[in-house]
């Protein structure tokens, strides 16, 4: 199967570490020209050295906080301006804090919901008049696998995915007649920096060692194991791909078997 990724330049943001870098190597792999983004220069920079060793296309960087509008509309308009009409984004964010509905206030509520939502509805405005220009777009939305089946003490990321679901349903009966396909994917539990630090939470919060709080979640998942990154970073390639031609407006889970309610 062709992915047709050769030289579509591809803007991956949150993308310095965990899944969004899995992705950018995935993407990279394919030949596409790739922009990765987040708000540390310094672990950008290793990663983008990292994704790109030994390929011949080298991923480029560019310092941005999400939360910010105005570093969004200049990661853009740079990516552009560099690599060309931009053809694929993958939104995607750090996760917020853990806790439970007591644990925030408004500042915290409002917090997540510019980090985890409004982020994805800014660079989503600035990178469609490329794709409408082009008659071609492919949008992902990286989100949770709890936007099925809630996860214990993270209301926050349990509230605010579920508008990115909404957003993504929306948005492809809208972008539909451009050309522009958008779909949300869902990480179940990936060994990345995030998961490790929730291990962490939960296990303070239980009164458990990280070691027991990890061995439940393992005896949850079918598969026996948590997910490598790169197979989130296939999921997402394939569905910005040419390959994928009637897939939108959905939402993918790769979970290993976790979730287990019928959507
Ligand atoms: P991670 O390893 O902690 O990576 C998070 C990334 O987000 C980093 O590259 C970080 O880079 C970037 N970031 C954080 N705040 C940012 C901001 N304000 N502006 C720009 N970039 C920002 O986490 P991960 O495991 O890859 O998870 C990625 C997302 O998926 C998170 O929202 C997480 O909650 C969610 N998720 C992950 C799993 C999993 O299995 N790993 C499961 C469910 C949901 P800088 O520090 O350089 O900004």
């Amino acid at each position: 199967m062709e992915s047709g990724l050769k030289k579509r330049v591809v803007l991956v943001m949150a993308s310095s570490s965990g899944l969004g870098k899995a992705i950018s190597r995935q993407f990279i792999s394919e030949g596409a020209r790739v922009m990765m983004a987040s708000r540390s220069w310094k672990k950008l920079e290793k990663a983008a050295e990292e994704v790109s060793r030994d390929m011949k296309n080298k991923a480029l960087y560019k310092a941005c906080d999400i939360t910010d509008p105005n570093q969004i509309k200049d990661l853009v308009a740079t990516t552009a301006n560099e690599l060309g009409p931009i053809s694929v984004l993958v939104n995607n964010a750090g996760g917020p804090p853990a806790g439970s509905f007591d644990s925030f206030g408004d500042e915290a509520w409002q917090k997540a919901f510019e980090l985890n939502l409004l982020s994805y509805v800014r660079t989503i405005r600035e990178v469609l008049p490329f794709m409408k220009k082009q008659s071609w777009g492919r949008i992902v939305n990286s989100t949770s696998s709890s936007v099925r089946q809630v996860i214990e003490n993270l209301i926050l990321s349990n509230t605010f995915r579920l508008g990115v679901i909404g957003l993504t349903k929306t948005l492809s009966q809208e972008l539909a007649s451009h050309n522009i396909l958008i779909n949300a994917i869902g990480p179940g539990r990936f060994d990345t920096d995030r998961i490790r630090q929730l291990d962490k939470a939960l296990a303070e919060k239980n009164n458990l060692s990280v070691e027991e709080v990890a061995k439940i979640s393992l005896s949850r998942i079918p598969l026996g194991r948590y997910g490598d990154p790169d197979e989130y970073g296939r999921l997402a390639v394939f569905l910005c791909s040419e390959a994928n031609t009637y897939i939108t407006g959905q939402t993918i889970l790769a979970d290993g078997g976790m979730t287990k309610v019928v959507p």
